[in-house]
């Protein structure tokens, strides 16, 4: 029996054209790209052509505004560690509650080793940032604000180019981290005031190990790893030619693509979505309904650890995730379903069904023929 896949937010299956669009690159044109010769004009050529396909995928203004790198953590990392450092006398950061732990790692590493001061903006209980909290807390001391696109978790979506219009008239910069955005939303990043933007490939059926960071033209900018020139200096190291041709030809499938993934897949969203709450008592959507990822449902069954009915549905084939992360044994809700203030007998019982163009309405209709009688059999205590 074939699993299903419902953990695209985790990751996506690499897309066969990808991977056959990577091949050579590994057998035939392995040069370096800093070489004079011939094997290494190829690979610039390949590097340069992939860096067009990023751009056009998040509508920058220029192919240089794309820097490669190892993937989304590697490039929130470098913005905020950049963005501080080229701050001046700013020293606050701005945030909100509910960032992935790439962004609130590096905050609270800049907080304990450089005298950055954090200031969170908290969401209300659909997950919709405070928009009121965040004009208040920019101010003069705010150096770089770093707000992501959309929620892994639960899907839901930040006005981020109102936000950075905000940002960038209290004068800082702005980055997003919109690793689960990208190929998933239109964007037009020229039109927008957004300084800084995370990517990674293994999110958009690209392989895993590599990412970007668009850098607006003209942004104070501090490369994370020194060497050699590389990215026009801005991110050293012999590039991983293979993982950014892999990169660019997802870019360019998604750019094609995205839109009939969204109607088609966001239908099959729909359907699980609606056939859950129809189906089995005690569930609730957690997230913005009317501003969410089209691939993503997040729901909490009530007196139900998430552990034991993910564990009971990998049994019956089917792979979805949870929003907690096991903690000594014991469950704790995530941040993000905590800072969203959803009660602990739902919260801890929550799942993210994650969908992506690889699902079929066959899919859905395996979760909803076995979830019922899992969730039944478990609140029995069977
Ligand atoms: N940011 C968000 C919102 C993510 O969902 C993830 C991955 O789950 C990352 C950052 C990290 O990306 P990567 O796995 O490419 O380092």
């Amino acid at each position: 029996m074939k699993t299903v896949y419902l953990d695209n937010n985790a990751t996506t299956r690499v897309d066969p054209d990808v991977v056959a669009a990577m091949l050579p690159y590994f057998t035939e044109h392995y040069g370096n790209a800093s070489s004079v010769h011939t094997f290494g004009s190829s690979v610039g050529d390949a590097i340069k052509s992939a860096r067009r396909r990023v751009q056009e995928l998040v509508g920058a203004e220029f192919d240089h505004e794309i820097v490669f790198t190892s993937g989304g953590t590697e490039s929130d990392t470098t913005a905020l560690i950049s963005a501080f450092e080229s701050g001046g006398e700013r020293s606050e950061i701005v945030t909100s509650a509910v960032e992935h732990p790439a962004i609130l790692a590096i905050c609270k590493h800049l907080v304990d080793t450089r005298g950055a001061e954090l200031r969170l903006v908290p969401v209300d209980s659909r997950g919709r940032l405070d928009l009121e909290a965040y004009r208040k807390v920019l101010g003069p001391r705010t150096a770089v604000v770093s707000v992501m696109w959309a929620n892994n978790e639960t899907g839901t979506l930040f006005p981020v180019a109102q936000l950075a219009q905000w940002a960038h008239e209290a004068g800082a910069l702005f980055h997003t981290d919109a690793v689960q955005a990208v190929g998933r939303v239109a964007m037009a990043l020229k039109d927008t005031k957004i300084d800084m933007l995370s990517l990674s490939g293994h999110k958009l059926h690209g392989p895993k190990g590599i990412g970007a960071l668009y850098v607006r033209r003209g942004t104070r900018f501090r490369p994370l790893l020194r060497g050699g020139h590389q990215e026009r200096a801005r991110r050293a190291g012999t590039e991983n030619t293979a993982g950014i041709v892999g990169l660019g030809a997802a870019a360019a499938l998604a750019t094609v693509r995205w839109q009939e993934d969204a109607a088609r897949v966001g239908a099959l969203r729909d359907r699980l979505e609606e056939g859950l709450l129809e189906r089995i008592g005690g569930t609730a959507v957690v997230g913005d309904r009317s501003h969410r990822l089209f691939n993503t449902v997040n729901v909490t069954f009530e007196f139900l650890e998430s552990e034991a009915l993910l564990v009971n549905l990998s049994r019956a084939g089917i792979a979805a995730s949870s929003g907690s992360a096991c903690t000594s044994g014991s469950m704790e809700p995530s941040h993000v379903l905590r800072a969203m203030k959803v009660p602990f007998t739902a919260a801890q019982g929550a799942v993210r069904f994650s969908l992506s163009r690889d699902n079929v309405d066959s899919d859905v209709d395996r979760v909803l023929e076995a979830a019922p009688a899992i969730v039944e059999r478990l609140r029995r205590g069977a």
